[in-house]
């Protein structure tokens, strides 16, 4: 719009310039001819005036020459007049402007003249120059009206002259006769174009001569009808002017209008404005026409220049539109966009990428990219991968390394590189198309991880494997510390449980495993506990309240503890220390990610324990179970056949009516009582016996490396136990006794079932004996022998 304003202003401005220098220049050409006609009109009217007067002077002047021939011979040329003749035609014969040269009489007869003899009656006493000449003895020269000669009817002026008698008084008058036609021959010499004219004038305006002459000439010799301009002239006195006028046949004209002298005559030059001014016509029109010419041009040019700006417009609009588009797109993106210069000089990098650094967006321009890379083989590797770039290998694809990002933050990026190359071929910039590829980095590091963790957890124990999930935890996080706490359900008692294996070597020994810790007593590496959340300390030093830390421990900078969480108490924690850079948030996760799978191998290995003691005891009594006592029965048994020098007992026992109390004091007691007969029994146990519960109230014996005597003692001090050991139950005393049977394995025995049927029958006997006692398996014959051993009273 201001474009529009601003282009046609200045075109109408150019183009009044031009129209105004056009007018100046006509105005200019219109005054110079307006000027030249003037002066031309002076220069003619002086022209005629000068030849007028010469040739009335000389006329004059011939005039006087024949007065005084006359007067010489005046009584000759009186008596004669004829002999004047002579001497008038000589003269005449020299003024070829004169028609006749005549002479009079006092009574204004004709006396002499060339042409005389024709017309000797010709009177001219009545022709009013003749009267003034008559009336006035000092009369000069009188010049007459225009009027028509008696003679020879031609129009003439008169310039006459007064003869005076020798001895005084009026004695006619001489004159010459001037044709008008004479007077107009010398106008029509005169070049005033088709429109000028010419006009002499007597002392009364009325018209002597003109040029040209109209067809009314003869009629209008005499007229009067003068301009107005000339009129008023005329009436002021003025004997010289020029001015424009309008004449009666309605011509305007430049005129000079002059009195000649001291004559009674006006010469008047008119010079017509359509004539003299053609040529300023002329070429004002030319003018005119260049001038249009100029705006119709200027017009043109105006439109196309206006089309050209449009287009332009359109042109840069869209340019406009287009960089308005990549920078959208450049800003929008979530990929790291930046430009930079061979030195690595940022010329531009988008949003994200100064978000991704952490520098206002404003500030990313003069930077060095290198300066963000601190890593010294990252920067070796993007220098070689940019000098490999060329005009026709520009793009370089997927180069890795680590970037500073916000907050001093190690994140892992990804590039695509791209060359731009001048028309030389030389490098100008390059631009680079990256992300932040530290998640999926972390991610597949953590899959790696457990890959490998699960992979190990088949093969090692719960501990080694805790001390695997910490050295990974620590090459993730960069921590040289680690180790991995159990709690217990009461969330008090920490169970302090591995260290990873650096920090077994660098810090600690690793003392203190197994210890129970108290978490109150415990500093803020157990605040995770308390607050039931990760914590982190990335200023551990300056940290209060610090306490202590678990035996063994180095010192720490800053440390992490992430807690692990099952039905909604906290099972174990995970501590990590010692990175080099702050723990963010990042690192929680991978911490949680690792701790939690940590806890899932602990507790698959501890379910794992669980089923194997479930498999081999005793769920009420802790005893092995009947099926794991026969194996080790069977297996000591085979070892007795391969090797025959081993020996061992079995004992059978059975409490004694233990249906009473069952029936007097219910299940539970009897429960009760067999646990606590289970727990005795163990207590008299070696190391290297096995005790099993065979069923109900019944229990069985292996003792290694025991013949029938030492067995027989050993099964009298447990039955002796038992007897004295009663048991307090919901207020009543429970006294209980047992049985037992004894036996030793034998080399021909089919298998552990042969064995223990003997031992079932000692039993037996000693039930039947009266019960409390003990009895001992014939192994010979299957006699049953008395006990050699006291009675129990
Ligand atoms: P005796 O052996 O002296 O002949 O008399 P007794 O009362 O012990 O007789 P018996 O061996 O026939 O009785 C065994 C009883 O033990 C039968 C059953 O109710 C009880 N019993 C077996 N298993 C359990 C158990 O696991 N808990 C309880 N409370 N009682 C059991
Ligand atoms: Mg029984
Ligand atoms: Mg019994």
């Amino acid at each position: 719009m201001n474009y529009k304003l601003r282009l046609a202003s200045t075109v109408l401005l150019i183009n009044l310039f031009v129209i105004l220098l056009t007018a100046t220049s006509a105005y200019l050409g219109y005054r110079q001819h307006q000027e030249r006609a003037e002066i031309t009109t002076q220069n003619l009217a002086q022209a005629l005036e000068n030849n007028l007067i010469n040739s009335i002077r000389r006329i004059d002047v011939s005039l006087l020459a024949l007065l005084d021939i006359d007067r010489i011979h005046y009584s000759e040329h009186r008596k004669n007049p004829t002999l004047m003749n002579g001497h008038i035609e000589q003269i005449r014969a020299r003024l070829p402007e004169v028609d006749a040269i005549r002479l009079t009489d006092k009574n204004g007869l004709l006396l002499a003249g060339h042409d005389v003899l024709n017309s000797a009656s010709t009177n001219l006493s009545d022709r009013p120059h003749f009267i003034r000449l008559k009336n006035d003895p000092t009369a000069e020269l009188l010049i007459s009206k225009p009027q028509i000669s008696r003679i020879n009817n031609k129009w003439v002026i008169v310039l006459a002259r007064r003869v005076n008698h020798p001895e005084g008084g009026f004695d006619g008058m001489i004159f010459a006769a001037l044709t008008l036609d004479f007077i107009s021959e010398q106008f029509s010499s005169l070049n005033l174009g088709p429109g000028g004219k010419v006009t002499l004038r007597e002392e009364g305006l009325g018209l002597i001569a003109r040029y040209p002459e109209p067809d009314t000439m003869h009629r209008t010799i005499g007229n009067k009808d003068v301009g107005p301009e000339k009129l008023a002239l005329f009436t002021s006195g003025k004997t010289q002017a020029t001015f424009r006028d309008k004449d009666p046949d309605h011509l305007e004209r430049t005129v000079t209008f002059h009195k000649l002298q001291d004559l009674p005559l006006y010469i008047s030059v008119g010079l017509s404005p359509s004539d003299y001014l053609q040529p300023w016509r002329d070429d004002s029109l030319k003018l005119a026409g260049i001038a249009l010419l100029f705006l119709l041009a200027s017009i043109y040019a105006t439109h196309v220049q206006y089309r050209a700006w449009l287009n332009q417009q359109k042109t840069s609009e869209h340019i406009a539109h287009q960089e308005a588009l990549y920078h959208e797109l450049v800003e929008d993106t979530p990929m790291l966009v930046v430009r930079y210069l061979p030195d690595t000089r940022i010329i531009f990098g988008n949003t994200a990428y100064a978000a991704f650094l952490g520098v206002p967006a404003s500030e990313i321009t003069g930077k060095q990219r290198l300066d963000f890379i601190p890593n010294e083989s990252d920067k070796e590797q993007i220098k070689t991968r940019i000098a490999a770039l060329t005009s026709e290998n520009p793009v370089a694809v997927h180069g890795q390394h680590r970037a500073k990002g916000k907050n001093g933050q190690m994140r892992w990026t990804q590039w695509t590189d791209r060359a731009f190359f001048d028309s030389t071929g030389k490098l100008t910039h390059l631009q680079a198309i990256g992300e932040d590829i530290t998640e999926q980095k972390r991610t597949r590091d953590i899959r790696a991880a457990r890959m490998r963790l699960m992979e190990f957890a088949a093969e090692h124990s719960m501990n080694e494997l805790l001390t695997a999930t910490l050295d990974e935890v620590g090459s993730l996080t960069e921590s040289t510390i680690g180790f991995y706490h159990f709690l217990e359900a009461d969330q008090k008692t920490l169970t302090l449980q591995t260290w990873s294996t650096r920090t077994q070597r660098e810090y600690c020994k690793a003392e203190g495993a197994g210890r129970h810790y108290n978490v109150d007593d415990a500093g803020i590496w157990v605040e995770a506990v308390h607050l039931r959340r990760p914590v982190i300390h990335n200023d551990y030093a300056t940290q209060e309240n610090k306490r202590g830390l678990p035996p063994g421990h180095a010192a720490l900078l800053r440390e992490m503890v992430v807690p692990v969480f099952r039905k909604g108490l906290i099972v174990a924690i995970l501590g990590v220390g010692n990175k080099p850079t702050p723990y963010t948030d990042d690192d929680v996760q991978v911490v949680s990610l690792l701790a939690d799978l940590a806890w899932d191998f602990a507790e698959s290995k501890r379910l794992e324990a669980e089923l194997v003691a479930m498999a081999t005891t005793d769920f009420l009594t802790g005893l092995f179970n009947r099926r794991y006592f026969m194996k080790q029965m069977d297996s000591e048994l085979a070892r007795l056949k391969r090797v025959d020098i081993t020996r061992a007992a079995v004992l059978m026992l059975d409490l004694d009516h233990f249906k009473r109390v069952n029936d007097r004091l219910g299940h539970a007691a009897g429960d009760a009582v067999l646990k606590h007969a289970a727990g005795t029994l163990q207590g008299e146990l070696r190391k290297i016996d096995t005790a099993g519960r065979l069923g109900g109230e019944e229990f069985a014996i292996l003792l290694l490396d025991a013949d029938l005597i030492t067995a027989e003692i050993f099964a009298e001090r447990l039955r002796a136990k038992i007897a004295n050991s009663p048991i307090e139950y919901d207020g009543h005393t429970v006294n209980i006794t047992v049985s037992i049977g004894i036996t030793v394995l034998q080399v021909d025995d089919a298998n552990s079932e042969t064995a223990l049927s003997r031992a079932d029958d000692a039993l037996y006997a000693a039930k039947r004996d009266g019960r409390n006692r003990i009895r001992i398996a014939d192994v010979a014959g299957g006699r049953k022998q008395e006990s050699n051993l006291p009675k129990p009273v």
